[in-house]
């Protein structure tokens, strides 16, 4: 029996069914041509980089993530430089503001737990009363 060779719609290379990528409304590519349709990656920029590179960190940091710190600290050591605030008052707020931020965070911790705990509940009261069921067929 004789088969059609199987042909990159670019490039005319014969391709192997295994290894043929194929797409509706292009057809079927080899991987040279699908790369090059996919086009070069865009260079990300050192800058860009170091922003996704710190919002991955503060995302995966403890509780308070350093980047929120290290903000709070900065806004109020720019009210100081520009003498709109005192001393005594930026450390109280700082401290106010770590102490609103650690409240939230530990909430959000509990309820994330209670989430986990509520949906285990949940699965071992489905346990029993599938165990229920099963027992009153059984005395039936
Ligand atoms: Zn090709």
């Amino acid at each position: 029996m004789w088969v059609m060779a199987l042909q990159c719609t670019v490039c005319s290379v014969e391709l192997d069914s295994a290894k043929a990528l194929d797409f509706s409304g292009v057809g079927k590519l080899c991987g040279s041509c699908f790369v090059d349709r996919a086009g070069t990656p865009k260079k990300i920029k050192k800058e860009d980089l170091d922003r996704l590179k710190r919002e991955v960190e503060g995302e995966t940091a403890g509780l308070l993530p350093q980047e929120t710190l290290l903000q709070i600290i900065e806004e109020g050591y720019d009210r100081l430089v520009k003498e709109s605030g005192s001393f005594d008052d930026e450390v109280t707020r700082m401290a106010i503001e770590v102490q609103r931020l650690s409240g939230l965070a530990v909430a959000k911790k509990v309820m994330e737990v209670l989430g986990a705990l509520g949906k285990l509940v949940e699965e071992q009261e489905e346990e029993v009363r599938r165990v229920l069921r099963k027992l009153g067929r059984m005395g039936g």
